[in-house]
Parts: structure tokens; C-alpha cells; sequence
């Protein structure tokens, strides 16, 4: 019986067990996926058991994706740059790290359609570890301009450190002007989630073919989301990502790449809804 885990404090909402399992049924595997509640105290512990223990690694959530990056070896030179992973394998003996959300956000962004990053502006709203990813995926795809609006200013500055020039900071209350000439418009902030204040942007300055796209999935159709559509922007929802991030995980433990299916999607999607329903 091959097994993975999430691990994470809290881990109870993680969504990623559905996700795995799911596709364990699907593709016949002998296997399982399971949530691991592990304490900032017992992080150390819990990866330098890793190795030898029944599982095969594990994704990485909340506190812990900074922490972890240090107890492990980056696989790849996007995961250096980044300083966090998500997702951990063994490889040859040791343990390997890696980020999966950059690759998942552009999976689920393209997926959509043809839709040309090179050379052409996003504007980012926050920059918090999501955008991190975010960001860096947008700068490999060759964008020309990549807008980071954050509350915090700072943060967007380590951005442009981290990224180079592209990356262009913007302050919080200039948000709306950023988006003249935008191709794409990203919500990377917590804002808009469930039980947090809503996004507070004004649309008008937005070029009428720019995509709009939301990593908070819960609720599936953010204001954002729903303010887009009835001004006839294209619209990505954030499900998608996560559904995407996953893909690397599994095919490194399960030995498959696995597909994200309209049937995952809607398996995923009621079980959002039903935190929805009163
Ligand atoms: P994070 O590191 O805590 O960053 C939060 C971001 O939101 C920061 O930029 C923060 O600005 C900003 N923010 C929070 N409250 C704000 C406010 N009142 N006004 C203005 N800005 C505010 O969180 P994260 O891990 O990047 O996650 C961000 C969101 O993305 C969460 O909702 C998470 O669930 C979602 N997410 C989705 C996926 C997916 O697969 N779809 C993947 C990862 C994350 P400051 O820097 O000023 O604090």
C-alpha cells in the first residue's frame, strides 16, 4: 500500500486528501493519502522521520512551508529562489522539496484557452507567499511587466529583489490605475475569502480583453469573479490551481500523472459549496 500525507497545523480543512484519493480510485492504485496534524514543535521531527517512515513524502501546508524548505533539498532553481516547499519526495535516499503552486496557477490560467504571457503586463494584487509563486511562474513565462499592488509596499519591493526588473511595486491605493494596459489581473490576497473582508478595486481602468483570475476558491465565484464576468472579462476561478498543484505531487509519490477531470473539479467543487451552505 503506497502512502502520502498532508502536513500542516491546522490540517483538518486541507482538501487535499479528496484530491489524492480520488485519484488513487481513479487509476487503480493501491494507496492512500492522509492528513497528519504536525505542531511547529514536532516539524524537525516529523521530516527527519520522513525518510524511513510509511510514507512516500507528503504536501506541505500552513505554518510549515518556510521551515520546511530548510529540512530539505531544493529540487529545482525556482524552489531555491522561493525559499518554501509544498511538496516533498524521496529521491536516491534523500529528501527532495519542491513548489508546485507557480506551475499550478499557469496550468490553470491557460487552460482556458490560448492566452499570451510574453512580453505583456499583470498586475498582482498582494504579496504574500501565493504571489511569491505566482510571481516567479509569470516572470519564467516571459511576461514584460508584472504590477505587484500589496498593503504592505515592502513586500513587492523583495519581489523586484528576488525577480528583477519586470517586477514593478505599487502601492496599495494606486491599485486601480495600475490596471490600464493589463493582460492579466491576479487576486493573490486573502481578501474576498470567506470570513474575511472583502476586495475593495474599481474595474473601469481594465482593458475589455484582460483575464481575471482569483486563487481564493472559497467562495468558487468571488466578487471579483462575478464584477469581471458582468463587465465581459474572461474569468479563471482559483479551484483550478489547486486542483493543478497537486498533479506533481502525485505523479512523484503514485508514479502517474494524473489528469484534472471535470468530474475532480465538480467532486471539489461541492465539497466548497457545502461550506457555503447555511
Ligand atoms: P499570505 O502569505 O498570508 O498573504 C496574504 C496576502 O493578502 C498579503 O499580500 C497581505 O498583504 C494581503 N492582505 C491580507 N489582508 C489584507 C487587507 N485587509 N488589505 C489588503 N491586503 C491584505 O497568504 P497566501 O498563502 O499568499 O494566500 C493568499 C490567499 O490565496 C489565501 O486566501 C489562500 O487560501 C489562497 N491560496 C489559494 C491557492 C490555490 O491553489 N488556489 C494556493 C495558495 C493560496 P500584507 O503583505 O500587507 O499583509
Amino acid at each position: 500500500m503506497k502512502k502520502a500525507c498532508v502536513i500542516g497545523w491546522p490540517v483538518s480543512h486541507s482538501r487535499s486528501p479528496l484530491i489524492h484519493n480520488y485519484w488513487l480510485r481513479l487509476y487503480g492504485i493501491a494507496g492512500e493519502y492522509v492528513r497528519v496534524p504536525v505542531e511547529t514543535a514536532g516539524l524537525e521531527r516529523f521530516i527527519a522521520e520522513l525518510a524511513a517512515s510509511e510514507y512516500l513524502g507528503c504536501n506541505v501546508t500552513i505554518p510549515h512551508k518556510e521551515r520546511a524548505f530548510q529540512l530539505v533539498t531544493p529540487a529545482d532553481d525556482m524552489t531555491k529562489r522561493l525559499g518554501v516547499v509544498n511538496t516533498i519526495y524521496r529521491s536516491d535516499g534523500r529528501l527532495l522539496g519542491t513548489s508546485t503552486d507557480g506551475e499550478g496557477f499557469i496550468a490553470n490560467l491557460t487552460s482556458a484557452g490560448d492566452l499570451k504571457l510574453k512580453d505583456r503586463k499583470a498586475v498582482i494584487l498582494g504579496a504574500g507567499g501565493a504571489a511569491m509563486a505566482i510571481v516567479g511562474a509569470l516572470v519564467d513565462q516571459g511576461m514584460g511587466e508584472i504590477a505587484v499592488a500589496n498593503r504592505t509596499l515592502e513586500r513587492s519591493g523583495q519581489l523586484r529583489e528576488k525577480f528583477g526588473s519586470a517586477i514593478k511595486p505599487v502601492p496599495w491605493q494606486n491599485r486601480n490605475e495600475a490596471l490600464s494596459e493589463c493582460a492579466v489581473l491576479v487576486n493573490a490576497t486573502s481578501l474576498g475569502m470567506k470570513g474575511q473582508p472583502p476586495l475593495d478595486i474599481d474595474l473601469s481602468r481594465l482593458p475589455a480583453a484582460a483575464v481575471v483570475t482569483d486563487i481564493v476558491y472559497s467562495p468558487l465565484r468571488t466578487a471579483l469573479l462575478s464584477d469581471a464576468a458582468r463587465r465581459g472579462h474572461p474569468t479563471v476561478n482559483g479551484l483550478g490551481m489547486l486542483l493543478h498543484q497537486a498533479v506533481r505531487g502525485f505523479e512523484l509519490w503514485f508514479g502517474k500523472r494524473p489528469e484534472v477531470t471535470p468530474a475532480l473539479y465538480d467532486l471539489i467543487a461541492r465539497d466548497i459549496d457545502a461550506d457555503h451552505t447555511p
